[in-house]
């Protein structure tokens, strides 16, 4: 079996901490700490990434070995890794929390993919690491295989993100306070296994430029542009305005895709946005089961909804203008160059957003007001009656195909809805259908070919969190079943698949107010 290659450029153009001890410190002057992962009991394998393996150039034979089964629960290294937590800061919850970094992540090594890009190789629940502060460095299954679960579903759903590669159960028990309310209980520990081309966050930039340290700051940044945004390289302020716009525009493009498949990220803090404008930390995420703008996944968020479903793209702005201060020390104050680029998210979020909103819709040249107006109906709709929004669109795919315009709210269509809306708001859905479907009559595609088009834009499976919770239990419970249907399911979620019509299922009532399926603490 052939090894991976791994090389080491981060840590070598970075300048990083000595001291290789776990202990909780301030790290000063320095973008990572060299850390070894703290063994586990008895690692064992319980899900891998056939895609993702095969991207990296890792065999089948390889994956199912034990000895990968320790390299990815931590108590073994390939040759070639050099393990390390990166040091980044944050704010969070709208507050500036300071140093933050990597408290249970250490990142293995920088694999050399066979098509020859890299890929960080990280440990998400491996020990303590310099930047643990009062945490155990550890996960527990449930939140692992959550983590584990999305990152591929998303991808498989066209979502730039970070990627999931295994789910270990490390054999070792992990006490948490779930809800926080003084019941700690043991639970079975679990590592995932993160890759992406690299984890630097918003925060990694932030904290150099609130300690003042601007060397270290514009190192890290000439470094992020050779490395991953070469187009901008070597060019001074000119290339760090275009480069902050890039990412300004990747994270608006990310949050319209958000929108457009009912992705609630549940912490939007500045460290949990990649500077490569993926999805990265999937914490108490959920998915909106019916449209409510309103709705956060996240209890610790339940007061202010700062990170609600609505709320993603201006909170995602909020955090593109942190990092445009973090960036103004390189930009000799050319502080309106960095108000152009919010003006610029703006923009893009919104062109976005449309564009997808009228893909879902069938329609494929949008900016017409009247369109935008059709959209802004549809959500005024959708937010009237519990609706469920993947059904809904899915359904569409049916009605276009329809020969004339509905005269009532069809079969398909009805099904999304989760108690029995009053005839009102059955009239106004049908005279809105009506209207959407004489509009789709003016695209030059087909109905048959707008259906095919529409079915490839709104999936059928997402990664509900009640589907998440029964994978959840029935792995607490040694039977890893569950989890393999739903991930494979969840590879192909625009295809038909009418033999697991049960996981595209509106949430079932008795997941309404469950914890794990409504709600979700911090607590992972
Ligand atoms: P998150 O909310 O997952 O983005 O985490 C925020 C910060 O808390 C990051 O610095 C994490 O590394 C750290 N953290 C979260 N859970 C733990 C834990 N169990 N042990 C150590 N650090 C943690
Ligand atoms: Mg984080």
């Amino acid at each position: 079996m052939t090894l991976p290659t791994f090389q080491r450029r981060l840590l070598d153009a970075l300048p990083g901490d000595d001291d290789t001890s776990p202990r909780s410190r301030e790290v000063l002057g320095a973008c990572w700490s060299r850390v070894q992962p703290t063994p586990v009991r008895a690692p064992k394998l319980l899900h891998w990434s056939r895609g993702l393996a095969a991207e990296l150039g890792l065999e089948p034979a390889l994956m199912e070995s034990q000895e990968t089964a320790d390299v990815l629960g931590g108590n073994a290294l390939w040759p070639g890794m050099a393990p390390y937590a990166a040091n980044y800061g944050g704010h969070q919850f709208g507050h500036w929390a300071g140093q933050l970094g990597d408290g249970r992540a250490i990142v293995l090594g920088e694999l050399v993919r066979p098509n020859g890009a890299s890929a960080e190789v990280q440990l998400k629940g491996a020990g303590p690491t310099a930047y643990s502060r009062a945490g155990d460095g550890r996960a527990v299954l449930r939140s692992s295989l959550r983590e584990y679960l999305c990152s591929e579903a998303m991808h498989a759903l066209g979502v730039p993100t970070t990627r999931a590669l295994s789910l270990v159960q490390t054999g070792d028990t992990v006490v948490r306070d779930m809800f926080y309310d003084g019941n700690p209980q043991g639970e079975p520990g679990a590592i995932t296994c993160r890759v992406a081309p690299t984890f630097l966050r918003f925060g990694s930039y932030q904290l150099p430029m609130s300690r003042g340290d601007v060397d270290l700051l514009r190192t890290l940044v000439d470094f992020t542009l050779e490395r991953w945004f070469p187009e901008f390289a070597g060019q001074g302020r000119d290339g760090y305005v275009a480069w902050l716009t890039e990412v300004s525009r990747r994270t608006a493009r990310l949050v319209a895709h958000w929108q457009a498949v009912g992705f609630v990220h549940g912490v939007l803090n500045t460290d949990n946005l990649s500077i490569l404008g993926l999805t990265i930390d999937y914490g108490p995420y959920g998915w909106t089961d019916d449209f409510q703008l309103g709705w956060t996944p996240n209890t610790t968020d339940a007061q202010q909804r700062r990170y609600a479903f609505g709320s993603q793209p201006g909170v995602c702005l909020w955090n593109v203008a942190r990092l445009c201060e973090a960036a103004l020390p390189l930009l000799d104050g050319a502080e309106a160059r960095a108000e152009a680029v919010l003006d610029d998210f703006r923009q893009t979020y919104g062109d976005a957003a449309t564009a997808r909103f009228a893909a879902k819709l069938g329609i494929a040249q949008s900016a017409e007001d009247e369109d935008a107006a059709l959209i802004q109906a549809v959500f005024d709709w959708l937010g009237k009656a519990e609706t469920d929004m993947t059904i809904f669109f899915r359904s569409l795919a049916e009605v276009v195909e329809l020969p004339e315009a509905p005269s009532a709210v069809p079969a398909a269509t009805a099904a999304a809805f989760y108690g029995a809306p009053d005839q009102a708001h059955l009239d106004a859905g049908a005279a809105l259908l009506q209207r959407w479907w004489r509009r789709t009559r003016r695209e030059p595609a087909t109905p048959r070919e707008l259906a095919t088009s529409m079915r490839a834009t709104n999936p059928k499976f997402v990664p509900r969190n009640w589907l998440a919770q029964t994978a959840i239990e029935a792995a607490e419970e040694g039977d890893l079943s569950v989890l393999e249907r739903l991930f494979d399911v969840l590879q192909r979620p625009f295809d038909e698949q009418p033999e697991h019509a049960d996981l595209a299922q509106k949430r079932p009532e008795w997941a309404r107010h469950k914890p794990g399926c409504s709600a979700l603490s911090c607590s992972s």
